[in-house]
């Protein structure tokens, strides 16, 4: 049973991602983490790909197909499976995914910080401005996981999609965010390492040059997967193409937990 991390980076496209990320590029380079590039679901839209993250079905099966969807999730999903086993949830996150999987609609101050064992996201801390600062972010989930030591955890920053939005992907801001991204994990990521924490990085969806997503063009659709597991051997740049599906089974395969049947990808 390994304890996993989750960092989904909002609009983290796989080829930035590859080539600006240079500490996770050290841990794939030196055999310590996989790559795997994953060819997204469609829309590529954050609050669909959020539940498909978390359910491992695609958009027409879970019915969040579109923002403007706001209800809690109808399908089994990372974080009520791993709570119904009695394990320790949490999520550093955008208010979207409170409103998919504690309450919906979200209060703004009710719904901001939660430690309550009866809700799906056990610990819970909750922004929403996409401009909040990632390292504000990074530091709350840091400190979730000294404190709650959680089995699962999400940690969810919206600065790759921000910049992404602002300037468009072909831009230093876009680009300079990446490096920034990987500069304030690495220390976090060595941390949780020694915690015996195994940890993912993905995208939610691309982004093009325009600033947009929710197409079917690789800018849009493409993302990293670095899995980076204590105590096991990396693969480095597998070159593999995955499915996006694959990753909620992966993760509840990872904790141990029994995968249900509405997840019909094999794991990692
Ligand atoms: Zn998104």
């Amino acid at each position: 049973m390994a304890k996993t991390i989750l960092i989904l980076s909002d609009g983290l496209r796989y080829d930035v991602a590859k080539d600006n990320m240079g500490f996770l590029g050290h841990l794939v380079e030196s055999k310590l983490a996989s790559l795997y590039k994953i060819i997204g679901e469609l829309p590529s839209m954050s609050r669909p790909m959020y539940e498909t993250v978390h359910t491992g079905v695609p958009s027409s099966e879970h019915g969040i197909v579109a923002n403007s969807i706001v209800r809690l999730s109808s399908k089994p999903n990372i974080f009520q499976v791993v709570k119904s086993a009695g394990k320790v949830t949490a999520a550093a996150a955008y208010y979207w995914v409170s409103e998919l999987y504690n309450r919906a609609p979200y209060d703004r101050i009710e719904d901001k910080e939660v430690d309550n064992e009866e809700l799906a996201i056990q610990h819970g801390r909750f922004y929403t401005q996409d401009e909040y600062p990632d390292i504000e972010l990074f530091n709350s989930a840091a400190h979730l996981v000294r404190k709650f030591s959680p089995d699962y955890l999400l940690l969810h920053p919206m600065g790759m999609d921000y910049h992404g939005e602002t300037y468009g992907s072909d831009s230093k801001e876009y680009r300079n965010h990446a490096i920034q991204q990987d500069a304030w994990l690495a220390p976090l990521i060595q941390e949780w390492m020694e915690r015996d924490y195994t940890v993912m990085v993905t995208g939610d969806h691309g982004i093009n040059r325009d600033g947009a997503h929710g197409g079917t063009t690789p800018e849009q659709r493409e993302v990293p997967l670095f899995m980076i597991q204590p105590n096991v051997k990396g693969r480095g740049d597998t070159g593999e193409i995955i499915s996006q599906l694959k990753i909620a089974p992966t993760i509840l395969k990872l904790l141990d937990v029994p995968i249900p049947e509405t997840m019909k990808q094999k794991p990692l």
